[in-house]
């Protein structure tokens, strides 16, 4: 398998390189906003440490990224009243993956309301509104 890649994007943030609209972050993981949501409340948990995805994560990785997905999953579901909640992650580039830093997707859903299309930059205001929602709600935790 291809090697990690220090400079993808999610790295950069994860150096305070690139700006992210952080929502929840602990010793092992950080969450944040996608600029491209396909649903309002669409974020991105990641490892802190590298690995590209699930093909070469550690199970220590992978438990801990685990673990704050169902609690951003939990908050979104608060934060939006959402009925439902999808989890996506994809790995290689045939599988869909276009950043090579493991990310799980977190996308509140509402009952008959289907995904946005992939690719659309979302409304910056909006998507810091959403973010707000999100701490809020976490904190009811
Ligand atoms: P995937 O690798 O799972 O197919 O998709 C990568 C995801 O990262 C996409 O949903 C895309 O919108 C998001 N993304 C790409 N570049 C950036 C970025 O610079 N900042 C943020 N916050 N999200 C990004």
């Amino acid at each position: 398998m291809t090697a990690y890649d220090p400079d993808n994007i999610f790295a950069k943030i994860l150096r305070g390189e690139i700006p992210a609209t952080r929502v929840y972050e602990d010793e092992e993981t950080l969450a944040f906003m996608d600029i491209m949501p396909r649903s309002d409340g669409h974020l991105l948990v990641i490892p802190k440490t590298p690995c590209r995805n699930v093909l070469d994560a550690s199970p220590a990785q992978l438990a801990a990224v685990m673990t704050s997905v169902q609690k951003l999953a939990r908050a979104v579901r608060i934060a939006f009243g959402a009925d439902g909640v999808t989890i996506q992650q994809f790995n290689e580039a045939a599988g869909g993956q276009e950043v090579f830093h493991l990310h799980f997707h977190v996308l509140p859903r509402q009952e008959g309301v289907s995904l946005r299309p992939p690719g659309k930059m979302g409304d910056f205001d909006e998507i810091a509104k959403h973010a707000d929602q999100i701490r809020s709600a976490l904190k009811q935790d």
